[in-house]
């Protein structure tokens, strides 16, 4: 299965393929749903509730961590850059991505419901678990309004570390708590829509399904070589 997987494979081969994995860990942003950039606009009117409103305006949020990216803030605009900072920074972010999302809580991604529905109908399906940059309260209220939320079982997310990379780790050590056996990189995929989905994967020796749902290409992520890659899970 090193080949790109075909349009026309999806979603029996998805399935197929699942089966395949005692886990399967999903990005949320660009992933499973859009928000139409919710958390941006979120993020960039904390900043400005901190006094510092263009602070955020030519930063890539696409794979970053909700925490690295408050910390980053904090850093460019000379302030204090603690954790207790970060994570004061963070809550009111949680309070404005709600408005945010109150008004547009965006949209599922293709495929992204029956493939979920898919994993309930095998026979041994795989544990369905997040990977994301998102603080929790942030993942949860992104989630909720596609009624998603209660889908996934265990996860990482960005309040866990601000490095995506460790997060997959985490992940990975939660998984293998969950399961009561020490799993391998290669018992667990890692759906994501960015390159650093794709690199954190190959932190913990797990295989990336990228999807091209975010904003990065099918080209555009095939250079950075994960094990498959689709333009959208439904195709
Ligand atoms: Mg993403």
């Amino acid at each position: 299965m090193s080949e790109p997987l075909k349009s026309s494979r999806y979603p029996s081969s998805a399935l197929s393929m699942a089966q395949l994995f005692r886990v399967v860990l999903f990005d949320i942003d660009g992933t499973l749903l859009r928000t139409g950039g919710a958390g941006v606009r979120a993020f960039r009117r904390t900043a400005a509730l901190w006094g510092h409103p263009g602070a955020m305006d030519h930063v890539r949020f696409h794979g970053r961590t909700d925490s690295s990216l408050a910390r980053q803030f904090l850093d460019a605009a000379g302030l204090d850059a603690s954790s207790s900072e970060c994570q004061r920074f963070l809550h009111a972010y949680s309070f404005l991505l709600d408005d945010e999302l109150s008004r547009n809580a965006g949209e599922l991604c293709p495929g992204v419901l029956d493939l979920l529905n898919g994993f309930a109908g095998l026979p041994n399906p795989p544990i369905i678990g997040l990977l994301t940059g998102n603080i929790r309260v942030g993942a949860v209220l992104k989630l909720m309004p596609h009624a998603l939320e209660s889908r996934f079982i265990l996860g990482a997310f960005g309040d866990d570390h601000e490095s995506r990379d460790e997060l997959a780790q985490i992940a990975h050590a939660r998984a293998s708590v969950f399961l009561n056996q020490s799993l391998t990189g290669e018992q667990i995929l890692v759906v994501g829509d960015t390159p650093a989905d794709i690199q954190c994967a190959r932190a913990i020796q797990a295989p990336c399904l990228a999807v091209a749902t975010g904003s990065y290409s099918v080209a555009e992520l095939a250079t950075f070589e994960p094990r498959w890659v689709t333009s959208n899970l439904a195709a």
